[in-house]
């Protein structure tokens, strides 16, 4: 054990849908307009350009079931339901047909975004950081092995706010598949095994507020849910 001068962080981790354990997490991609829809609404042609990444820190995890807290310096905080990808196996420049055999399992999260930040990076052409990389601006379900799910090529993800329907879309629908992010990604960094993959979210995105209720799902991978305090 290192000497080291203050206490180390902790691990953040993703606990294991019906299974004791956790996925202990090194760092998170997000890949951006992956939806046409979503790309149409956030006033973009969804043609299909390289798709592109964005981060945040391991610890901006929120498990399900725990209160998210709203954060500072945004009036415009939106939900972005997400099929999350779990990278159990390192990946360096692996092909479309082999990057399945690096996936450990998949898990539905939300990629929180203080949309009015964002919206100022934009048009300034500076970095997302601020509007994507916060604290607990990623909420995630509980994570289930490709063992047992399989590769969910297909199914309705969805996004409720206080029981009503705000998001919904079919994971077909990704403009970049889970196969293709990873192995152009890979291609940028080499993927550990701890890594997640926020994939992208489809349209109908909004503003949330302090008590409402966001619960997310995503048909044969999992759910999430939490309330902003
Ligand atoms: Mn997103």
């Amino acid at each position: 054990m290192p000497d080291y001068v203050i206490d180390p962080p902790a691990q953040p981790v993703v606990p294991i849908a019906g299974a004791a354990g956790f996925f202990p997490v090194r760092r998170i991609f997000c890949v951006g307009r992956n939806y046409a829809e979503h790309a149409r609404e956030m006033g973009h042609d969804p043609d299909r350009e390289l798709p592109f990444f964005f981060t945040k820190p391991a610890d901006a995890l929120v498990i399900s079931g725990a209160d998210t807290h709203y954060p500072p310096a945004t009036a415009d905080l939106h939900h972005e339901i997400e099929l999350v990808v779990a990278i159990g196996r390192e990946a360096t420049g692996v092909s479309a047909t082999a990057a399945l055999d690096h996936v450990w399992g998949y898990a539905a999260g939300i990629d929180l975004t203080r949309r009015d930040l964002q919206a100022v990076a934009k048009k300034l052409g500076r970095p997302w950081d601020m509007a994507k990389a916060f604290d607990q601006s990623a909420p995630i379900g509980d994570l289930a092995p490709v063992s047992g799910i399989g590769y969910p090529t297909a199914g309705r993800i969805t996004l409720t706010v206080n029981s009503e329907l705000r998001q919904q879309g079919d994971l077909a629908d990704m403009i970049w598949s889970v196969p293709e992010a990873i192995a152009y990604l890979s291609t940028l960094v080499t993927l550990m095994p701890g890594d997640l993959i926020f994939t992208g979210t489809p349209a109908g995105v909004a503003a949330v507020i302090r008590g409402d209720r966001l619960e997310g799902s995503i048909e044969g991978v999992g759910t999430i849910g939490t309330t902003l305090v």
